[in-house]
């Protein structure tokens, strides 16, 4: 019934991107009577899931990290953005929590973008751990004898390592080449939430624990209190949903930002990052996501979650209640929705229609 209900919908967008990915130097022509429909149906969609979700009250603010659980669990917003540039959004888009783990997602393109993808392959690791985001025992794990490390860069330990590869003569120097990067991701410049930052600095000695063991063991190569600081700072970004969205739009777009056009990463190592937030974007629930949505995608604390349907568009929502597993109830909920009413999931396709074969 949703594959009859979007079927024009699937169409129109199928021509809208099949057009601008050919990138003819066509005329800039009126929206077509189906893209037009196509547009209206994907704001529906956010407004009725909106609506639907407006009063769940599932899920817990994070409080390990005490700034956390002073953010109101209300907020909660829905943005959505095309390859094409254009923004669908419902709900809260002006307030803005810390990005938390969805940072992790970004220090991995940059470092894949600096060092190639084999180094981080080679050195963190990209394979699921199974366990929650900051379990110490997936260190112990992660030694596998041949093959390489069992350990990927969307979980504390390897995100800690991964900050630590990050090039830079200096901390400043770190830390500016990465709040720049972010920035070309949300195409505006993002800063610090900076009684967020204090308070996780106050509170982080398991990851400074995880940092200090990711040192003994090799996996960073000098300095891991600093790695450790200067992660808990990127978890610190503040961001709007837009911000988010347009983040993973970027992704979306092959490395392009679909709103200011400018080239951020080369399309060549975007599917590496993608990959990785497929195996363990929602940590240890990150096979029950991809069931059932087929998106990579990452969440983080805060209470946002993006996801990415490639070629197509980026999504993110906020909503900082979260499940055991610290993913946004709301969030996932919502998110699943809309990728189905969009027939955004890139493994269900119709069976092509086949032409009887000559005799
Ligand atoms: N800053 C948080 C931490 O290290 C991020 C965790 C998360 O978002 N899952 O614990």
């Amino acid at each position: 019934m949703i594959a009859s209900r979007f079927g024009l919908l699937t169409l129109a967008l199928a021509l809208a991107l099949g057009s601008s990915a050919q990138g003819q130097a066509a005329k800039p022509a009126k929206p077509s009577a189906a893209a037009q429909a196509a547009a209206a149906q994907i704001q529906t969609a956010l407004n009725e899931t909106y609506a639907k979700f407006q009063n769940l009250q599932e899920g817990k603010n994070a409080d390990y990290i005490p700034a956390l659980a002073k953010v109101d669990p209300k907020i909660f917003g829905i943005a959505l953005v095309m390859t094409d540039g254009t923004v669908y959004t419902a709900g809260d888009i002006t307030s803005e929590v810390s990005m938390q783990s969805i940072s992790k997602v970004f220090t991995l393109a940059k470092v894949i973008e600096e060092q190639g993808p084999d180094q981080i392959e080679s050195t963190v690791g990209v394979d699921a751990t199974g366990m929650r985001f900051n379990s110490i025992v997936s260190i112990e794990f992660s030694q596998k004898a041949q093959g390489g490390p069992e350990m990927n860069s969307l979980v504390n330990p390897g995100a800690i390592a991964t900050t630590s590869m990050v090039k830079g003569a200096t901390r400043d120097a770190v830390w500016q080449s990465l709040l720049d990067w972010y920035s070309a991701f949300a195409a505006r410049p993002l800063s610090v939430n900076q009684e967020v930052f204090k308070s996780e600095s106050e509170t982080n000695q398991r990851n400074q624990a995880i940092g200090a063991l990711m040192y003994a063991y090799g996996y960073i190569k000098a300095n891991p209190a600093q790695a450790t600081d200067v992660y808990t700072e990127q978890c610190s970004v503040s961001v709007n949903v837009k911000d988010l969205a347009t983040m993973a739009a970027t992704l979306a777009n092959g490395g392009t930002n679909p709103i200011n056009r400018k080239v951020v990463m080369s399309a060549t190592n975007v599917p590496y990052v993608l990959a990785v937030m497929a195996t363990a974007g929602l940590y240890d629930d990150s096979g029950k996501w991809l069931y059932h949505t087929g998106l990579p995608a990452k969440s983080g604390v805060g209470g946002g979650i993006i996801a990415v349907a490639p070629g197509k568009f980026g999504i993110a929502v906020i909503s900082p209640p979260l499940d055991e597993a610290g993913n946004s109830v709301r969030a996932q909920k919502v998110i699943r929705e809309i990728v189905a009413r969009l027939n955004a999931n890139p493994y269900a396709v119709q069976p092509r229609a086949t032409a009887p074969s000559p005799r």
